[in-house]
This record gives C-alpha cells, sequence and structure tokens, in this order.
C-alpha cells in the first residue's frame, strides 16, 4: 500500500520509456516487503541539474542514471564511490542523511553476470573490448581491478580507445592495455573473451561486428545487447559452439547491485531475473 511513508526511488533518462527498471526494481521491493516504489523520470539534458535540485528538495532515496546523463550527473552529486570517479559516469545514486553518492554498477553488474553465468574470472585473462563509451570504460575498469592480463580496446573513434586505454594504464600498471585499429581481428587469437561494448547489433540491419573466421575454439564471446537477445553475433558464436552470454545478466546484475545499495539488503534475484525474462520473452 502507498502511504504517507513510502519511499520513492526511479530512473532519469532521456528517453526512459523503454526502460524495464521500474518493473524490476518494483518486483524486489514487494518480494522484500519494502514500503517503497520505483518510478521513471523523462528529464532533458537541459533541465538535468534542475532535476537534481527536485530530487533533494522532495527526498527521493535512491536513483538509477541512464542514457545520455550517466557522465553530467556527475557534477550533480555530493561525492563518487571511487570507481565511479575513474569511470566518470554514474548509474545508480544513493541518497543518505541528505547527501548525494554516486556509484557505478555496470561493470560489476557485467563482471557478476560472467561469473554467475559461464563462471568465468577475470584474473589473469585476456580480453578484446569492442566499444569505448561509457559501458566498455565501466567494464575496462571492472575487469582490470580483479587482474585481467590483458585488455585490447577498438573504436570506431580511436581517440575515445586512446583515452580509455592511458586511464587503465595509469590506474592499473599491472594489466597491459592495447589500441586496435582498423579490423585486425586475427589478433583475437591472443584473447580469452570477446566483448560487444557497442550499439552494433541492436538492429536487424546492422552488421555482424566482427568474422566468425577469427573466433577460435574456447573463445568466450559477450554482447551488451539484451534486445534482441541473440545477436548476429551471438548466433555466429553459437553456430562455432562457443559459450555465449547476453547483456540480460549485466542489466539484472547492475540492477541488483544498486538495490543493494540503496536497501543494505540482500536483492531477491530470482524475482527480478523473472520479471526481465518475462518481459524479454514476450
Ligand atoms: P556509447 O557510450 O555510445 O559507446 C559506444 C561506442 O561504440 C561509441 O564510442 C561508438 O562510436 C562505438 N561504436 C559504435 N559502433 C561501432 C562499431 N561498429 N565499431 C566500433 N565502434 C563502434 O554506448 P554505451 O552506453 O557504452 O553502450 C554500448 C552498448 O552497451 C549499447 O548497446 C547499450 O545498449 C549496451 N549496454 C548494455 C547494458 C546492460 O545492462 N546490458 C548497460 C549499458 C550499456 P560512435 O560514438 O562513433 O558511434
Amino acid at each position: 500500500m502507498i502511504d504517507s511513508h513510502t519511499q520513492i526511488y526511479g530512473i532519469i533518462g532521456y528517453p526512459v520509456r523503454h526502460s524495464f527498471s521500474p518493473q524490476m526494481h518494483n518486483a524486489a521491493f514487494k518480494a522484500a516487503k519494502l514500503n517503497a516504489r520505483y518510478l521513471a523520470f523523462e528529464v532533458t539534458p537541459h533541465n538535468l541539474s534542475e532535476a537534481f535540485l527536485g530530487i533533494r528538495a522532495l527526498g527521493i532515496c535512491g536513483l538509477n542514471i541512464t542514457i545520455p546523463h550517466k557522465e553530467a550527473a556527475v557534477s550533480c552529486i555530493d561525492s563518487l564511490d571511487p570507481t565511479a570517479k575513474l569511470i566518470g559516469a554514474v548509474n545508480t545514486v544513493h541518497s543518505k542523511d541528505g547527501k548525494l553518492t554516486g556509484y557505478n554498477t555496470d561493470g560489476r553488474g557485467f563482471i557478476r553476470a560472467l561469473k554467475e553465468e559461464l563462471r568465468m574470472v577475470p584474473i589473469s585473462r585476456r580480453f578484446f573490448i569492442l566499444g569505448a563509451g561509457g559501458a566498455a570504460r565501466a567494464i575496462g575498469f571492472n575487469l582490470a581491478k580483479e587482474g585481467a592480463r590483458k585488455i585490447a580496446l577498438y573504436d570506431a573513434l580511436r581517440p575515445k580507445a586512446e583515452k580509455l586505454a592511458l586511464d587503465l594504464r595509469h590506474n592499473f600498471p599491472n594489466c597491459k592495455v592495447q589500441i586496435v585499429s582498423g579490423l585486425p581481428f586475427p589478433l583475437l587469437e591472443d584473447f580469452d573473451c570477446l566483448i560487444n561494448a557497442t550499439p552494433c547489433g541492436m538492429k536487424n540491419s546492422d552488421p555482424l561486428i566482427v568474422d566468425p573466421k577469427f573466433f577460435h575454439p574456447g573463445l568466450v564471446v559477450c554482447d551488451l545487447i539484451y534486445n534482441p537477445l541473440r545477436t548476429k553475433l551471438l548466433k555466429a558464436a553459437q553456430a562455432k559452439k562457443l559459450k555465449t552470454m547476453n547483456g540480460l545478466g549485466m542489466l539484472l546484475y547492475q540492477g541488483v547491485i544498486s538495490w543493494e545499495i540503496w536497501t543494505g539488503k540482500k536483492a531477491p534475484i530470482g524475482v527480478m531475473k523473472k520479471v526481465l525474462t518475462n518481459i524479454v520473452s514476450r
């Protein structure tokens, strides 16, 4: 029941109406019998700082931040968790004693999915990341933090890959970081895991981002995209009997970690997973 004690959480983004987070978090609040609700707020970039004034004034308890606000939100909060600071972007905000703290649970969510779904731990592994945008930054820093031996970065915009490489080398000197220009995918031979962190594959008309002839036995192929669940990249990898992972696990676990930051309780993962699975299989 909603009453005068109901705590409000939400997601802000632009657009935001496609988000599955309200269903996932509300189901978790209900399962945990918490008097809380999670709403979607469509906020234009122009209104972001005003939105944060409202969040403070109204006592909103926690937020997820999505495209295009993850970087800009950094300047609207009071403090940042160290990994979010390295990434330069937040996807989670927690309000405590009137102060807003920012976190980034995207990379941790990806790694938790990797461990849970594929039983793969990053330590001493070599990762080839396609894309150097927000998601790739979040994943790159968390992989390096967890002891990845080598990370290769390829982005259509080379300066983006260069910036991420610089930041990774500076903060994690033990992790070898390589920038890949053009499409020299024979290099894939030297890697354990390929991660598509570009939007290429969301549309039916998108090309297959890597020619499967460069896949080697034992390569693990991940795509951050969850709609569709099986991108051309994942289908090609499955045809070669490789282990694959789509973006649904990352979506689930970034939400699980956010929920645990807000509530201090263990998230009802099974409930949250069921909600997401039901939505995507509709
Ligand atoms: P982003 O900040 O826009 O970064 C994507 C990067 O990939 C951009 O630098 C882009 O370059 C580059 N790129 C696009 N197409 C490329 C191609 N064919 N080859 C090489 N580079 C290419 O986006 P993001 O926020 O990091 O998100 C990336 C993907 O991850 C999206 O599909 C998003 O939906 C997904 N994602 C999933 C989750 C989850 O929970 N599963 C969470 C976050 C993100 P340009 O700027 O030149 O296009």
